[in-house]
This record gives structure tokens, C-alpha cells and sequence, in this order.
């Protein structure tokens, strides 16, 4: 047996049950093979052992009172992963699907994601089964308020730095600083997407669906192609999704679709961002509204027709949530003539999606990738935080663009020069790998 292969094993018997984890590391501990051939040395000093484990797990009670004077009780979560190259950072989601499984999976993609940032930001990552959707600004605050309570003690801006993901948006961010400010008395930045008058970074908001298609621009800028004219479909309609469509049309595509929990949407004139934001960030509305106030639009209910993996296009970014693009959606694709497909969101395509798009010569780009710009726009949210500064939006813009072309460079040259090239996942877990593990070793056995 190999080193990796005892070292799979240990994670399954060790993590049964929590399957998006196990997904999550298998994916990641099968691609590191032909480095960890190279280096015997990470063999002799556990570094696989000890990058599954986190370094810290926090679970925790929130009760919070509801409209009906009502006790509600959610569980919360902290995972600390790694910290072996700067403090902990990483998103809160709160989605009744979350357990600790999904928060495992969520901060062991973090590390690497991070890494690759070359901002120094360890992995973590945390939320609550807490279902933001049809509550009261009232109710999420005491929610927010409640949970915070808590988390306050596990965090600060040299320890553990969460900030936004699914259910956790602007408004959420805000109740959950206000409190931590209450109670600590410090001024500090604990969080990231925050407001822009008090400590938010501009870009921020944009900046995972804007890094997600400058990263596409670079990878076909490497193939003397653009994204001016190209078809492109997009999966979700919250904070990544609008803001990838945006930068797309903006580069010249047109982005054909976009879907929510309950259905998606065609629309033949190319997605109305404008419309779109208002529908999802300010009325927080279904899209069936969409194609109510659109006439070029077509609803579909749930994913009929095949969702929107059914639509032909040149791009797809799978922009809503962990395993929604399936091996038949995979196939529709490439049947379909797709050329590249990049994860806006964490793990959304199945490892049998991936497998069939990379065998049929897809350029698929992976989350960790492709998604970074969020988190690495956090990073630069910190740096201003701290220097007691803000930068204009072009500045962070342009940052976030650097840092999106370096992504694809590294992804792109452990892939080459680890023999794989053009695998940009193997790529992209290899290059996160080494700069943690090179930090996790100079550190020690901690
Ligand atoms: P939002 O909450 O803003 O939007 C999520 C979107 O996905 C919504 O359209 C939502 O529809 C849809 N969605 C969520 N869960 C499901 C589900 N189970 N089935 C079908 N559709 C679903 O989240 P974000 O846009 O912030 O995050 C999207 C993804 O991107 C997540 O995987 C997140 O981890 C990842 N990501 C986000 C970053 C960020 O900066 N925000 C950074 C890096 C990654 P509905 O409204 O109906 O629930």
C-alpha cells in the first residue's frame, strides 16, 4: 500500500458519515501522489495525517427568540483547519443543510484555495443550519447576535477571520461585527464584507464572481481566445453568480441563464444584471419575478429541460452550491460543444463530472482556483483594516486581477511540472499543497 492510500484510509475510517469531506480530501490526497513520491520527507513527518485533521473544532447551542416569542435552538460551527501560514479565514454559511461535514469540506478546500491566494490566510470555515430565508430582519439579528455571542471567544483579527458565504450577505456581516464590537470593545477587523463605512473593502462584493471570469480570461488569453462573443450559462442568482455575469457581459459574452432553489431562467437577450440584482439583493424575491418583468425570459420550474447544464454554450460556471452539476449535466455539455467549465462555487461538480469533462478535454478550472478572488479580496480587506486605509476600487480591482492571472500561473506550472499538464485541479491542489506543507514543516510537529 501506498502512502496516500493508508493515509485514505485512515480518513474514511475516521471521518465516516461526513461524505463532503471525504470527497473534499480524497480528491485532494489522490491528486498529491506524484509529490508526495517526490518528497519522502512528508511521508516521515505525517504532513497528510495531520493536514485532514483540523487543528481545532468548535460546535456550539444558539438559541435566539423568534416573532412568536418562541426559543429556537441551531447549532453552530467553527472549524479552525490550518494555520501554518497566517490566522484562520474563511466564510460562515447558514443553510439548513450545514453540518460539520460540509463545514469539514468547506475549510479543508480553504487551506489550499488560501494558499494559492499568496496572501498569508490560513483555512477555516463555519455557519449554522440557521435558514435566513422567510425571516425577519428582526429574527436574523437575534440569530446573528445570538451566535456571535459565542463565536467571539474563537476568533480576532490575529486568530480566525470569518466573512460572508451562502445565507451570509451584507446584512448578516453587519449584525454579527456590531456584536462582536459590543462586547469585546474592539474596533478591529474581525470580519470581512463589511459595509464600506466601517472597514469594508470596495470589490469585495463583486470580487469572487469578478476573480472567477478574470481567471477564465486568462486561461483562454493562453489559448489566444476571449471571452467577446462566447455563449455562457450560469448555475445560482445570489452574490457569485450576479456578479460573474456582470464581468462577463462586461468582457463582451452573454450570459444566457441563471437559477435559484426553485427554478431556473433562459433568457435569450442575455441576463438583465441590473434587473436581476434588484429581484435577488433588494426584494429578495423568487426568479419567476424575473420573467414576470422580462419578456426575452423564460422560467423553468426545479430542473426541467435539464436545468441549465441542458443550455449550449462556450463557458459554464456552476455558481450556486456543492454538487449540482451531475455526470449527465457533464455529458449535456460536452455533447453540447462546451469548452471550459470553472467552479464558481465550492465543489459543484461531482467527481464523476469532473472526470467526464476533463476526459473530453474540457478546460475545467476548480473551485479553489477559480473561486479565490472572494477570499483573497478578504485578505486585502484585512491589509487595509490594519493599515488603517482604503483603497480605491481600480486598486483592489487590479490587485484582484493579479491575483487571479498568478492563480492560473501556479495551477497551471505544478501541472506541467508534476507531468499532468493541463490538469488544473491536480494543479491547484499541488501548488497549495507544497506552501503549506513547506510551513507546516519548518513549524515542527504542531
Ligand atoms: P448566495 O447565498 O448569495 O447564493 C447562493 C445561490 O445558490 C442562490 O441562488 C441559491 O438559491 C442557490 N442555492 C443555494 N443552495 C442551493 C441548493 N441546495 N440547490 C440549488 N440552489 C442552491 O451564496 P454565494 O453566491 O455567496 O455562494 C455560492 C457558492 O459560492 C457557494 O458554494 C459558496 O461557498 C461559494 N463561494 C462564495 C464566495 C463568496 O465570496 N460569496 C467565495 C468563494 C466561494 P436560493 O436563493 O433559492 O437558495
Amino acid at each position: 500500500m501506498s502512502y496516500v492510500t493508508d493515509v485514505l484510509d485512515l480518513l474514511q475510517k475516521k471521518n465516516s458519515g461526513e461524505k463532503e469531506f471525504l470527497q473534499a480530501a480524497t480528491e485532494v490526497l489522490e491528486s498529491l501522489s506524484p509529490v508526495i513520491e517526490k518528497n519522502p520527507r512528508f511521508q516521515k513527518e505525517s504532513l497528510l495525517e495531520r493536514i485532514i485533521e483540523p487543528e481545532r473544532q468548535i460546535v456550539f447551542r444558539v438559541p435566539w427568540v423568534d416573532r412568536n416569542g418562541k426559543i429556537q435552538v441551531n447549532r453552530g460551527f467553527r472549524v479552525q483547519f490550518n494555520s501554518a501560514i497566517g490566522p484562520y479565514k474563511g466564510g460562515l454559511r447558514l443553510h439548513p443543510s450545514v453540518n460539520l461535514g460540509i463545514i469539514k469540506f468547506l475549510g479543508f478546500e480553504q487551506i489550499f484555495k488560501n494558499a494559492l491566494t499568496t496572501l498569508p490566510i490560513g483555512g477555516g470555515k463555519g455557519g449554522s443550519d440557521f435558514d435566513p430565508k422567510g425571516k425577519t430582519d428582526e429574527e436574523v439579528m437575534a440569530f446573528c447576535q445570538s451566535f456571535m455571542t459565542e463565536l467571539y471567544r474563537h476568533i480576532g483579527q490575529f486568530v480566525d477571520v470569518p466573512a460572508g458565504d451562502i445565507g451570509t450577505g451584507a446584512r448578516e456581516v453587519g449584525y454579527m461585527y456590531g456584536q462582536y464590537k459590543r462586547i469585546t470593545g474592539n474596533y478591529e477587523g474581525v470580519l470581512t464584507g463589511k459595509g464600506l463605512t466601517w472597514g469594508g473593502s470596495l470589490v469585495r462584493t463583486e470580487s469572487t464572481g469578478y476573480g472567477l471570469v478574470y481567471i477564465v480570461a486568462e486561461l483562454l488569453r493562453h489559448k489566444s481566445d476571449s471571452l467577446e462573443g462566447k455563449i455562457v450559462t450560469v448555475s445560482g442568482s445570489g452574490n457569485v453568480a450576479i456578479y460573474a455575469t456582470q464581468k462577463a457581459q462586461q468582457l463582451g459574452a452573454k450570459v444566457v441563464t441563471v437559477s435559484d432553489s426553485t427554478g431556473w431562467i433562459y433568457d435569450k437577450d442575455g441576463i438583465d444584471v441590473a434587473l436581476l440584482k434588484q429581484i435577488k439583493e433588494v426584494e429578495r424575491a423568487r426568479l419567476t419575478e424575473y420573467a414576470a418583468r422580462r419578456g426575452s425570459a423564460v422560467y423553468h420550474e426545479g430542473r426541467t429541460d435539464g436545468g441549465v447544464w441542458g443550455v449550449k454554450c462556450d463557458i459554464a460556471l456552476p455558481c450556486a452550491t456543492q454538487n449540482e452539476l451531475h455526470e449527465a449535466d457533464a455529458k449535456a455539455l460536452v455533447q453540447n460543444g462546451v469548452k471550459v467549465v470553472a467552479e464558481g462555487a465550492n465543489m459543484p461538480s461531482t467527481p464523476e463530472a469532473v472526470a467526464c469533462l476533463q476526459g473530453s478535454k474540457v478546460d475545467f478550472l476548480p473551485g479553489k482556483a477559480a473561486n479565490a478572488g472572494g477570499v483573497a479580496t478578504s485578505a486585502l480587506e484585512m491589509s487595509q483594516n490594519s493599515a488603517r486605509l482604503s483603497w480605491t476600487f481600480e486598486e483592489v480591482d487590479a490587485r484582484l486581477n493579479s491575483i487571479m492571472v498568478n492563480i492560473y500561473d501556479q495551477a497551471s506550472s505544478a501541472a506541467k511540472e508534476y507531468g499532468v499538464e493541463g490538469d488544473y485541479v491536480a494543479g491547484a491542489n499541488i501548488a497549495g499543497f507544497l506552501k503549506v506543507a513547506t510551513a507546516m514543516i519548518a513549524h515542527g510537529a504542531i
